[in-house]
Formats: C-alpha cells, sequence, structure tokens
C-alpha cells in the first residue's frame, strides 16, 4: 500500500474547508459543494460517471459508479462530506500537521481519515485491476453531522443498494450495530400570577420539575428493562431546560428538551406514544404538557453472519485482534440507510474520543490500517462478489 498517497489524499481533504456551525452559514457558503468537487474530480479520474443530488444547492449528496459495470449486487462505500464546525480549537484546522505519527485537524478523525481511507483502497484496486464482480458505488453525504440528513435525503431519492460500508472512527473494527436518537421537546403549561399569591396559579417549573424525574426515573427504567448483547441499555437524559417570564411572576410555561438513545427494540413511534401515555399518568393530567417537537433516527442492528460482515471481521481480526463484531453509542448515515433495507455495517481509522474535538486528530498508522483492510477486502475478491457466498 503507498502510505504517501493515501496521507497526501487525507491532507488534501482536510484543507479543504467543509466545516457546518449552523444551517445558514453552510447554505450560505455552499460547504459541501467544495469538498464534492474535489472528491468528483479523484472519482471521474478513474472512470466513474458521478451523480450529484442537491440537497440543498450547494449542498449536494455525491453517488459514483461505474456505468459499464451494471451487474452484479450494489455494495456503497460512504463517508459524508460535512465535518462540525471549528470554532474553539486549538490546533489549525485546515492545516494538515502532521506530528508523532498523527495528522492534526478537523475531520482527521471524522471523518475524513474514512474518506482517505475509502478512496484510496478504491483507486489502488482499480489501477491494479482488481476489482471485485459486484458493482461499487461511492457515496458522499452532506449534513451527517446536523442529524444524517444527507443519507435521508438519499434514501427519499431512491437510492438503494444490497450493502454498505459506512466510513466513521471506529478504531479500525467492524461495527454492526448503533442506538438511535429519539429527541423530544416538551412544555408544561400552568398558569400565571402574581408570585405573592401563588395559589392562584400553576407553576410550569414545578411541573417540568416532575418531568425531570419521570425521565430520569421512570422512563429511564421502563427503557432499560430490556438490554442488547453488544449496545447495553438504553438512555435518556434532560439536557435543556427554559422556564419562566419574570422572577415575580409564577411561570406558565417551561420547556425542556429530551434526549433518549435507545437501542433496537420498539419502532420509535411507538416509543413515543408509550412516553405520552406514561407522562399524562405520572402528572395525573394529560393537558398540563405538551410533546411541542419529535426528531428520531433509526438505530442498527445488521445481523453478522452475511458475507459482508463476516469478511471484514476476519480482515479486523487479522489487522488487530478483533474478536467479534462491535456496537457503538453515536448514530450514523447507516441509521438511515438500514432502515431502508440496505444493510449495513461501520469501520473506519481513528478513535471517536477524539472526534469533534478542539485538537482533533487521527493517528497515521490507523489511516494506514482502515485502507489496507479495505484494500484486501477489495482485491481479494476481484472478479468476485464480496456480497455472495463463495
Ligand atoms: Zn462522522
Amino acid at each position: 500500500m503507498e502510505k504517501d498517497r493515501v496521507r497526501g489524499l487525507l491532507a488534501d481533504l482536510v484543507r479543504i474547508d467543509s466545516a457546518v456551525t449552523s444551517t445558514e452559514q453552510a447554505n450560505r457558503d455552499r460547504t459541501e459543494e467544495r469538498i464534492a468537487d474535489f472528491v468528483s474530480d479523484r472519482l471521474r479520474r478513474m472512470g466513474m460517471t458521478v451523480e450529484r443530488q442537491e440537497v440543498f444547492p450547494g449542498r449536494p449528496n455525491l453517488i459514483a459508479h461505474w456505468r459499464e459495470r451494471s451487474t452484479g449486487k450494489r455494495l456503497v462505500l460512504e463517508a459524508h462530506l460535512d465535518t462540525v464546525t471549528v470554532e474553539g480549537m486549538t490546533v489549525e484546522p485546515f492545516a494538515a500537521e502532521v506530528r508523532d505519527g498523527r495528522m492534526y485537524g478537523r475531520g482527521t478523525c471524522d471523518t475524513k481519515g474514512s474518506m482517505a481511507a475509502f478512496l484510496a483502497a478504491l483507486e489502488l484496486a482499480y489501477h491494479r485491476d482488481m476489482l471485485p464482480a459486484d458493482q461499487i458505488y461511492f457515496v458522499a453525504s452532506m449534513s451527517e453531522e446536523t442529524g444524517c440528513d444527507g443519507a435521508a435525503a438519499l434514501m427519499d431519492y431512491g437510492f438503494r443498494a444490497d450493502a454498505a460500508i459506512v466510513g466513521e472512527p471506529t478504531g479500525c473494527g467492524l461495527v454492526t450495530c448503533h442506538k438511535g436518537p429519539l429527541w423530544m421537546e416538551v412544555e408544561t403549561r400552568g398558569r400565571s400570577c402574581h408570585a405573592s399569591v401563588p395559589d392562584r396559579g400553576v407553576n410550569a417549573i414545578d411541573l417540568m420539575a416532575r418531568v425531570v424525574e419521570f425521565t430520569h426515573g421512570r422512563w429511564l427504567e421502563y427503557i432499560g428493562r430490556v438490554s442488547h448483547p453488544l449496545l447495553g441499555r438504553s438512555t435518556a437524559q434532560v439536557t435543556l431546560i427554559q422556564g419562566g417570564a419574570k422572577s415575580n411572576i409564577i411561570p406558565a410555561r417551561c420547556r425542556a428538551f429530551i434526549d433518549s438513545r435507545l437501542i433496537p427494540w420498539k419502532a420509535s413511534s411507538e416509543l413515543l406514544a408509550d412516553f405520552e401515555r406514561m407522562l399524562a399518568a405520572y402528572l395525573g393530567d394529560e393537558r398540563c404538557f405538551a410533546i411541542e417537537s419529535v426528531r428520531t433516527l433509526a438505530p442498527l442492528d445488521t445481523p453478522v453472519d452475511a458475507p459482508l460482515p463476516r469478511r471484514l471481521l476476519d480482515l479486523c481480526r487479522e489487522a488487530n485482534g478483533q474478536e467479534g463484531p462491535r456496537g457503538v453509542n453515536y448514530f450514523a448515515d447507516s441509521g438511515p440507510f438500514s432502515s431502508a433495507g440496505i444493510p449495513s455495517v461501520l469501520i473506519g481509522p481513528g478513535d471517536i474520543a477524539q472526534a469533534h474535538t478542539a485538537d482533533e486528530y487521527l493517528d497515521l498508522d490507523q489511516l494506514y490500517q482502515a485502507t489496507e483492510i479495505m484494500l484486501t477486502l477489495l482485491t481479494q475478491n476481484a472478479g468476485r462478489s464480496i456480497l455472495s457466498e463463495s
């Protein structure tokens, strides 16, 4: 494997600012387009046809494949185009500086490292004329960090495949499952009055205190009843709270944000209905609160006993001694993919602990290892299908 090539590719990717600070900023700066242009160019040089789905102007998903290779199963290599903001960073975010075997900068770990490894492996296999018989797709998504918006749009657009390998920092380990978030905003509704005569009103903050108690008590206990062999138990926390209007007024409104991270279990719509019913019973009144906004992302639980996860696990075992597949707490594009029927797994260089940090870096040995694993996956199966039993 050519280490210079993959390290140079990562440096090129890091030097392109694709940080999303806010939706407004990303829409204005056409953030993902900059990096999509660079990646498109590399893909076209291999003769791939590159299609763009403009989710917002200048904010595309990118879908590439070899048009002449139109038989065989579809295997997707995927990584997201966006990174999180560079605000508060203590290292140069776009310098791609290498020190002590690490490359520093925004996205080195999450997830330009994966993108570089996947792209370099594909280029090397292509130049050696050692591609598998499957139809290989290279897909890069927009706006993953804000909740997999690009991957969801790609599924709405009708894109489908037989399997996907999603690049995220897994320490070059195979990950087959992750939790899915359920995000709710709850408003409690009381009645305001002057604080000197509190009996005339109903205190919305007092109601919210009981919502917090419910969430960290009965709700957590309920969703924690079941456990997953790789993911453990679901969690729930109140993460934001805002209430009251004036220091001497009994508040009529209080709002809180509740972040639940759910293992694959019941459908999120069912769990939301459970939350609402149980909270109404807890407060003894269903009119004193409302669930105002809800967002969910699908969890992942891909069966391990399929050719792709088995082959990847064999390669990981050889490269780093991984014994069995792993689960992670964070969500990724694999959620929307799998709920649309594309069996997905995660693998990529780096430790998730370094993602989104002030001094984000990637160990270059991880980068080389991930590239080697992907390159071997492709070339070991040259002319055969990775997705079929051999
Ligand atoms: Zn990521």
